[in-house]
């Protein structure tokens, strides 16, 4: 009975990772404090796996921060301003790569592939002295045998190291990343032979960069690694794992004939591609590691459907050469169901989180080698009937109107500069006109007046009138900084999708569904489970409020629905643009009633349209086309006079440029300013662009107040490239995580940088 898991949470049931951490970092508990309760978790993980009859249970899968940054520093690449001086990495060296110190900023953390995971991405250059640094993966082996349970140690693989890197700053472009590949073998070889001195008779090599579009040297730099490897590898057992994708077809055939490797790990939740690759072909008397169930997602699995996959596999490969796996590492799902008393019965049934999809993973093994648990089948196929037949999931009104919507095209009838005009003469607005983001400070006092009031210990009444005059200082503040479109500062949203998604129908919200964003950050992202609609106004109240308090407009703000998809977990049982469809439907109905309410101007976010993005390129039209439909869908009933923003946070718009034109929004807020201008060079590149345009003139991220000199000189930078009459004056991003003592300087000084300049045009 062959069960694998190929990754796991680290932060634990109730995130006691994260606690531990935060108190270490403030100086409130010890390293040995924060080693414990490592510890303890690595260690409940291990007997939970075994208990359950898992056979390859994996190790190294924990990290005190990321697991790149943890190959990082077995490889010893530790970059100079640390200051490091050779030997073991302790904490020290180690939190300062992650989150800077007094004196040197942290490394760059980027997005794990497609996921909401950040790794913290290695600075590499031709001068870096390899070391073995950390011997972290051989000690949570020998951890894990003392428990006396033998794990599999699972490395990032090299390749996959080098390609996820950067070249560290000054490198020359002649620098090729793979170029260190000979240099970090001999660590990686160091490692292994510990690793199998130590006893293990496994090791798994994450290479995910497997699925990516990658050209044949790269390809190649697989073939050369691993021929480098196979004597140090031989006496052992060598996995393969790929993740979030299938593998490319030329990516197959080099993966498959790897010297010295034994098996081959496969996300077929993600790649069903690869399945007629295996089918194709797949090489005699070597370990196909089948990820069948979704580590990506909450969904309970369809036990049934993947039996019989697994069957059709067996076929192909040998019965004793198939292994029953996730489809990726855990760590991208919530932990554990038990902790979730308060969720609703029959949606509850259809969900498996972490611990539950070990479960699983471990009863196909066991039914493939004859021993199947029939109870639990059953109880599985039950909840796989009650969830596709359940009233509460389909709501065709719903099907009816997002199904109408595909293959139409929905825009709004007057084209841009047009609808420029007619909203000007209704706003008169000044030449570079100021707006924020749409949030205010959310001090400790606002979210106590949530938080009671969620928790019933404080009336409606009281809730409201509290909100409200956090409204007046907002909106009051913004008229004595004499900002031109203003905002009602979002205080009574704590988070910017659970807003929406607990008054749209089809959202389910967990107490402990954490799934960690970065270093000790979680995100609890809500669970569509249903067909979405809007029983009813879900802003239009706190938006007229703060209108009447006003002359100036006021910014309707809401959350676009590629936004509140991407930051949900979402249906399994539907393609993702389905549902995205039928949120756009749901938010159509708030603009409307926006409008109609007398708000001119509507602002809708979409932060996370670019995270959607697929891994691979043949995707992307795909992807954007309905997404960017979607966002249209929300706006394309609104009158020329009525102003539509949309914001998003990421700089790195340049090869998306064409999509978010083609939004056709009148006004886009971007994340602009630690970008280098990245973002205004597609425009010196002659991209043009008709419509109101604010880069963020300051970064929100830093409590750093920008001086008016520094604001007006980034303006200025700006209308060198873009033309006078569409440029908008705005930081970068919401000011939420701001304090008032920043905020009101920064943007005292923004608004001066904007008056300024208006005199001299
Ligand atoms: N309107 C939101 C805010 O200001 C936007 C946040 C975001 O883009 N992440 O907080
Ligand atoms: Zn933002």
């Amino acid at each position: 009975m062959a069960s694998h898991v190929v990754g796991y949470p680290r932060m634990g049931p109730k995130r006691e990772l994260k606690f531990a951490l935060e108190s270490f970092w403030d100086g409130k508990s010890s390293a040995a404090d924060l080693e414990k309760v490592a510890a303890d978790l690595r260690s409940s993980i291990w007997k939970q796996m075994a208990d359950t009859g898992i056979k390859y249970i994996p190790s190294n899968t924990f990290s005190y921060y990321d697991q790149v940054l943890d190959t990082t520093a077995m490889l010893g690449a530790v970059p100079p301003r640390y200051g490091w001086n050779g030997g073991e990495i302790g904490f020290d060296t180690y939190f300062s790569m992650a989150r800077g110190n007094a004196s040197v900023p942290a490394m760059e953390m980027t997005k794990w592939f497609d996921t909401n995971y950040h790794y913290i991405v290695p600075e590499l250059g031709p001068e870096v002295k390899f070391s073995y640094a950390s011997h972290k993966a051989v000690n949570e082996y020998k951890e894990a045998k003392a428990l006396g349970v033998d794990t599999v140690p699972i490395l990032v693989g090299p390749v996959s190291y080098l390609l996820l890197s950067k070249p560290a700053k000054g490198v020359g472009k002649a620098f090729s990343l793979l170029s260190l590949l000979d240099k970090i073998l001999p660590i990686y070889k160091e490692v292994v032979c510990e690793l199998k001195a130590a006893g293990a008779s496994w090791i798994q090599f994450d290479e995910p960069t497997l699925v990516m579009d990658l050209d044949s040297d790269r390809l190649q730099a697989f073939s050369q690694a691993y021929s480098a490897l196979e004597s140090t590898l031989s006496g052992l057992n060598v996995l393969i794992e790929t993740y979030f994708a299938d593998v490319p077809k030329e990516a197959y055939k080099v993966l498959t004939s790897l010297k010295g490797v034994t098996g081959f790990g496969f996300d077929l939740v993600r790649g069903t591609k690869t399945l007629d690759l295996i089918k194709g072909g797949f090489p005699t008397g070597k370990y196909l590691f089948a990820g069948v169930v979704d580590g990506r997602n909450i969904w309970a699995n369809d036990l049934a459907s993947s039996l019989s996959t697994l069957q059709g596999l067996e076929a192909i490969v040998g019965k004793d050469k198939l292994v029953v796996s996730t489809s990726c590492s855990l760590q991208h799902t919530a932990v554990d169901l038990v902790n979730e008393p308060k969720l609703d019965k029959e949606i509850k049934s259809w969900l498996a989180f972490a611990a539950q999809k070990v479960v699983e993973v471990n009863a196909l093994a066991k039914a493939l080698a004859g021993q199947k648990d029939e109870e639990f089948f059953s109880a599985n196929a039950a909840a796989q009937a009650s969830r596709k037949s359940s009233p509460r999931v389909t709501n065709e009104a719903v099907q009816k109107a997002a199904a109408a919507l595909k293959g139409s095209d929905h825009r709004r009838a007057t084209n841009v500069s047009a609808r420029l005009d007619a909203q000007q003469k209704k706003l008169n607005l000044p030449v570079l006109p100021t707006t924020t983001i749409g949030s205010f400070p959310q001090t400790m006092e606002l979210r106590r007046v949530r938080r009671e009031y969620k928790a019933k210990k404080m009336s409606e009444d009281e809730y409201v009138a509290a909100i409200k005059e956090e409204i007046k200082k907002v909106v009051q503040l913004q008229e004595e900084l004499d900002i031109d479109v203003l905002v009602h500062g979002e205080p009574e949203r704590n988070d910017m999708v659970e807003y929406f998604g607990e008054q749209l129908s089809g959202f389910a919200f967990t107490a402990n569904g954490w799934v960690q964003s970065y270093g000790s950050r979680c995100v609890k992202p809500p669970i569509i489970y249903g067909d979405v609609s809007r029983p009813k106004p879900m802003t239009v109240f706190w938006s007229t409020t703060a209108q009447s308090m006003t002359s100036r407009p006021m910014k309707g703000m809401l959350t676009g629905p590629v936004t509140i998809l991407n930051w949900s977990f979402v249906r399994n049982d539907q393609p993702r643009f389905e549902t995205c469809y039928q949120i756009a439907l749901a938010i159509k109905d708030e603009v409307e009633d926006l409008e109609k309410a007398g708000i001119n101007v509507i602002q809708i976010d979409e932060a996370a349209l670019r995270e959607g993005l697929p891994l691979r390129k043949s995707e992307h039209t795909f992807y954007l086309d309905w997404a960017v439909h979607s966002f249209r869908i929300t706006n394309c009933g609104v009158k020329d006079t009525t102003q539509i923003h949309t914001h998003m946070c990421y700089s790195h718009f340049n090869d998306i440029i064409h999509s978010i034109i083609d939004m056709d929004a009148d006004v886009i807020t971007i994340e602009n300013s630690r970008s280098d201008e990245k973002l205004l060079s597609v425009f010196r590149e002659g991209v043009r662009y008709g419509a109101g345009i604010g880069p963020g003139v300051y970064d929100i991220h830093s409590p750093r107040i920008p001086s008016t000199e520094e604001i007006a000189d980034r303006i200025n930078k700006m209308l060198a490239v873009l033309e006078t009459n569409i440029l908008w004056v705005n930081p970068d991003c919401g000011l939420k995580t701001r304090k008032y003592a920043e905020v009101k300087p920064a943007l005292s000084n923004m608004v001066a940088a904007a008056k300024l300049l208006r005199t001299q045009l």
